[in-house]
C-alpha cells in the first residue's frame, strides 16, 4: 500500500507551527530534554525539557501561590478572561491543527474538529463562571437559617493522555480557572507541545503567567508521586488508563485529595433487528474509526442481532474501506497514524489471535511497510467471547463484531466487562432504546448514534471506567467544594 504524498506548503505550514511553540514554559533553566517524534514519520519534532521533580514542586508553588489571589477575582472577571482566551484559541487554529498532527497524527481536518471542541469547553466555562450555584434553606426545627455556597476547591493537578491533546486539556484548564483555581498541568510526553500552545495563548488572554504551569517530563511516575504527596494538591483530575488511575487514586489517599478520574473504556455497540441499517452503519463507523480509533469511547465490541447481521457488516465493511490511511496532513487521508510502534503490534498480534480463534477477517488486518506507524482499517465478524480483542480495550483502527440473538443476551455480553464508560444502542424502537439504555452499566449511552462528546453533556464512566465528570455544570463543580454558613434567626 502507498500512502499518499503531503502537499510541500502544508509541511513547510506544520514545521513553522511547531518551531513557534515555546518549550520551556517554567523558564528554570532545565538543560535535559526528551524528544518528540511525529509518528507518522518517526522523526523527531521537538525536544521539550524533562523537568525535575524539585521543577516540579517550584511550579506547584507557583500555582498554589498564584490561585490564591485568583479566587478572590471576581466570576466576571474570569468569564471575561476565558472569553478572551476562546476568541484567541479560534483565531490560532491554524497553528494548534497542525501542532495537534504533527504530535499526535489525527488528520488535519480531525485536529481543526478538536481545537473547536477543545475551544469550546472554554467558551462553556466562561459562561458558567457567571453562575455558581448556591442554596437557602431553612432550619425545620427554626432558630436558623442555612446557606449553602461553593468555593474553589484550591490547587489543582490535572494530568492528561495523549488522544486528544488539546481537549483534555482544556476540558480541565478551564473549569478550574473559571472557579479560581491554580493547575500544574502534565500533558503526555508523547503530545506535550498542544498544551504548551493552550498555556501561552491562555496567558495572552490575562490568565496570571503563573496560575497555569505546565510541566513536561519523562518522569511521569515521579512527578505525579512527589506532587500527590506534597500536601498542596486539593484536586487531582486523570484522564489516561485504568491501571495509572488506581495508582493516583491510591496516592490521593494520604491528603484525601479530591479525585477525578476518567478512565478506560469497553464501549459496546449494539445494532438491534429493528434498527435502521443507514443510520448503525454510519454511527458504527463513526464510532469505530474517529480519532483512528484511538478514543477512550471508541466501539470497542460491536454486537449485532442475527437478523440484521449480515447486512450490517456488508455495509460497515463497505464504509471501513473508504478510510483513507497516510499521513495526517495529506490531501484526503481520513485515517493517520497510530501513536506508537507498541500500538501497532499490538493489532498484529490482536488480529492473529482473533483469525486462530475463528474470527472472520473481512478487511485490512495489517501494517503497511515503511516508515511511521501506520495500521490499516480492518473488519473482523463473528469474533468469539474467547478471542481477547473481545476482551481488551483495542484503542485503534480495529472493528470486533460478534452476533447476539436475544436482546437479554446482548444486555448480558455489553456488560460483561469490568469498564462502564460509553455504549451505543441502535434500534427505532423507542422504548427498546431506552430500556436497553437504562439497562447498561455506562455512563454515557448514544441513542441510533455515535458520537457521545458535547460540552454541554457530563462526560465520565461508572465502574473501572472512572469517578466524576467533565463537561457541564457537573464539571464545574468537580474544582469546588461545598461550604455552608448556619445563621442565627430569631426565635419565631
Ligand atoms: P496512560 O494512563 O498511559 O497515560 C495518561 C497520562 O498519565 C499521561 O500523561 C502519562 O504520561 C501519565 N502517566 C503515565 N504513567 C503514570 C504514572 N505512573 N503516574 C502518573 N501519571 C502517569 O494512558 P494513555 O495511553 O495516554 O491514554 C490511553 C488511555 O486513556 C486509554 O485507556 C483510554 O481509554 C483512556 N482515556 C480515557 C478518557 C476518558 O475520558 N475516560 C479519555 C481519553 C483516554
Amino acid at each position: 500500500m502507498t500512502l499518499r504524498t503531503v502537499d510541500q506548503q502544508l509541511i513547510e505550514s506544520a514545521d513553522a507551527a511547531l518551531a513557534s511553540v515555546v518549550l520551556d514554559r517554567l523558564d528554570l533553566g532545565t538543560t535535559a530534554t526528551f524528544e518528540v517524534r511525529d509518528p507518522a514519520t518517526e522523526r523527531v519534532i521537538a525536544t521539550p525539557p524533562d523537568h525535575s521533580i524539585e521543577d516540579a514542586l517550584v511550579a506547584l508553588g507557583r500555582a498554589d501561590a498564584a490561585g490564591k489571589t485568583w479566587a478572590r477575582t471576581t466570576a466576571r472577571h474570569r468569564s471575561d478572561v476565558l472569553h478572551r482566551a476562546y476568541d484567541l484559541l479560534i483565531e490560532q487554529k491554524d497553528r494548534l491543527a497542525r501542532v495537534i498532527t504533527r504530535e499526535m497524527g489525527k488528520p488535519l481536518a480531525e485536529a481543526y474538529g478538536e481545537v473547536q471542541y477543545a475551544a469550546d469547553y472554554v467558551r462553556w466555562y466562561a459562561e458558567e463562571a457567571l453562575r455558581p450555584a448556591g442554596n437557602f434553606r431553612e432550619n425545620p426545627v427554626g432558630g436558623s437559617t442555612i446557606l449553602t455556597t461553593r468555593a474553589p476547591i484550591g490547587t489543582t493537578l490535572l494530568i492528561t493522555p495523549w488522544n486528544f491533546p488539546m481537549a483534555m486539556a482544556t476540558r480541565k484548564i478551564a473549569p478550574a480557572i473559571a472557579v479560581g483555581c491554580g493547575a500544574v498541568v502534565k500533558p503526555a510526553a508523547l503530545t506535550p507541545l498542544t498544551t504548551l500552545v493552550v498555556a501561552e495563548i491562555f496567558v495572552e488572554a490575562g490568565v496570571p503567567a503563573d496560575l497555569v504551569q505546565v510541566v513536561t517530563t519523562k518522569n511521569s511516575a515521579g512527578f505525579s508521586s512527589a506532587l500527590m504527596a506534597d500536601g498542596r494538591v486539593r484536586k487531582v483530575s486523570f484522564t489516561g488508563s485504568t491501571g495509572i488511575g488506581s495508582v493516583l487514586l491510591g496516592q490521593a489517599a494520604e491528603h484525601v485529595i479530591k479525585s477525578s478520574m476518567e478512565l478506560g473504556g469497553n464501549a459496546p455497540l449494539l445494532v438491534f433487528d429493528d434498527a435502521d441499517l443507514e443510520r448503525a452503519v454510519e454511527g458504527a463507523v463513526v464510532a469505530k474509526l474517529r480519532n483512528g480509533g484511538q478514543s477512550c469511547v471508541a466501539a470497542n465490541r460491536i454486537l449485532v442481532q442475527d437478523g440484521i447481521a449480515d447486512a450490517f457488516v456488508e455495509g460497515f465493511t463497505e464504509k471501513m474501506r473508504e478510510a483513507v490511511l497516510g499521513n495526517g496532513l495529506a490531501e484526503g487521508v481520513t485515517l493517520g497514524p497510530v501513536i506508537d510502534d507498541r500500538a501497532v503490534r499490538g493489532f498484529e498480534r490482536l488480529v492473529a489471535d482473533a483469525v486462530e480463534h475463528g474470527a472472520d477477517l473481512r478487511l485490512g488486518g495489517s501494517a503497511p511497510e515503511g516508515d511511521g506507524h501506520f495500521f490499516e482499517a480492518t473488519v473482523l465478524d463473528r469474533v468469539p467471547e474467547t478471542a481477547e480483542i473481545a476482551n481488551t480495550e483495542i484503542f485503534g483502527p480495529v472493528a470486533s463484531i460478534a452476533r447476539f440473538g436475544t436482546e437479554e443476551e446482548a444486555i448480558e455480553r455489553a456488560n460483561g466487562t469490568p469498564f462502564g464508560l460509553a455504549s451505543y444502542v441502535f434500534s427505532e424502537n423507542i422504548d427498546r432504546a431506552f430500556d436497553v439504555a437504562d439497562r447498561l452499566d455506562a455512563g454515557m449511552v448514544g441513542i441510533n448514534q455515535g458520537i457521545v462528546s458535547n460540552v454541554a453533556a457530563p462526560f465520565g464512566g461508572v465502574k473501572a471506567s472512572g469517578l466524576g465528570r467533565e463537561g457541564s455544570g457537573e464539571g464545574l463543580e468537580e474544582y469546588q467544594e461545598i461550604r455552608f454558613y448556619n445563621l442565627a434567626r430569631r426565635a419565631r
